[in-house]
């Protein structure tokens, strides 16, 4: 007899660099409704890495717009949990030894090419934000990756780091919402950043990471991350994780037809309050 299916575990993962809008909120209710029809958990988790971007503002407005939408969570960073810390910041160490898992492995290596992909590589590539296809420029000829180099056997910070794909694998998996989704490495997506110069995980890394030691079963998030998702099977892979099933939920967009951003504040979940709506009158919407 195989074994039950451990417990449905979601996750609300907003990053605090502006105020949420009715995209995230939407989001975020579907992914509280699988969880409750699934009789499992939702846990919250504050993807903070982008330092420069997250205000303190954002935070407390985070947790303020969450709640009063009507989310709740039975594990995060304001009410902790078995697997706290729930804010990415403080994850560190869980992050610095999956990079000496992968660097062990001989899967990242060394780069110190300049690129618009480096600078981007802390947050989650919304859609048009997707890191250009790597041209290999650093990337080591086969079979060097296994030789320690011993330069790179103590350092980490000082370089950025790329996970190498197998170049022609078509790497497949079928999402919950969107059904069957196929790319194939070194042609759809090409050798990602796994680590920043300034010591920082990308979010690639980051995401499954805590995905994997929070035990979370089901990422339900939205449709312009379904690009990510094939990168983090690979990581997942390399790093032995168990990977989650995935549910990319179809975006919102505005009246132009353009997705919902953080940088439109009309529709964030303050202005829609301060204007007089009320949560259920904007479920309504959905
Ligand atoms: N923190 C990311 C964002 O706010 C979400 C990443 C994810 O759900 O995997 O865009």
């Amino acid at each position: 007899m195989s074994a039950a299916p451990p417990p449905y575990r979601g996750r609300l993962a907003p990053s605090p660099t502006g105020y949420l809008h009715l995209g995230h909120a939407r989001t975020f209710w579907i992914a509280q409704e699988r969880a409750a029809a699934a009789g499992g958990a939702l846990i919250l988790r504050s993807e903070d890495l982008d330092q420069a971007r997250c205000r303190a503002e954002f935070r407390a407005a985070m947790l303020e717009d969450l709640r009063w939408f009507g989310l709740r969570w039975s594990e995060g960073p304001d009410v902790g949990g078995p697997h706290a810390p729930y804010t990415q910041s403080e994850r560190m160490a869980h992050y610095t030894a999956a990079f000496e898992e992968l660097r062990a492995r001989g899967v990242i290596y060394p780069c110190n090419c300049s690129r618009q992909d480096v600078l981007r590589a802390l947050g989650a590539p919304h859609a048009g934000e997707d890191e250009p296809l790597y041209p290999g420029t650093c990337r080591p000829r086969r079979g060097k990756l296994e030789i320690p180099n011993p330069k790179s056997e103590t350092q980490r910070a000082g370089v950025n780091w790329r996970f190498r794909v197998p170049d022609g694998e078509t790497i497949t998996f079928s999402d919950r919402a969107l059904g069957p989704h196929r790319e194939t490495a070194g042609r759809d997506f090409g050798d990602f950043l796994v680590w920043r110069k300034d010591d920082l995980p990308s979010y690639q890394l980051a995401c499954v990471v805590d995905d994997a030691a929070m035990g979370i079963t089901e990422v339900v998030r939205g449709a312009d991350l379904l690009t990510s998702t094939c990168r983090q099977l690979l990581l997942d892979r390399a790093l032995g994780l168990a990977a989650p099933a995935f549910f990319h939920c179809p975006l919102m967009t505005d009246v132009s037809g353009l997705r919902l951003a953080k940088r439109d504040h009309a529709t964030s979940l303050r202005a829609l309050r301060a204007g007089g709506a009320t949560p259920e009158k904007l479920r309504a919407q959905f």
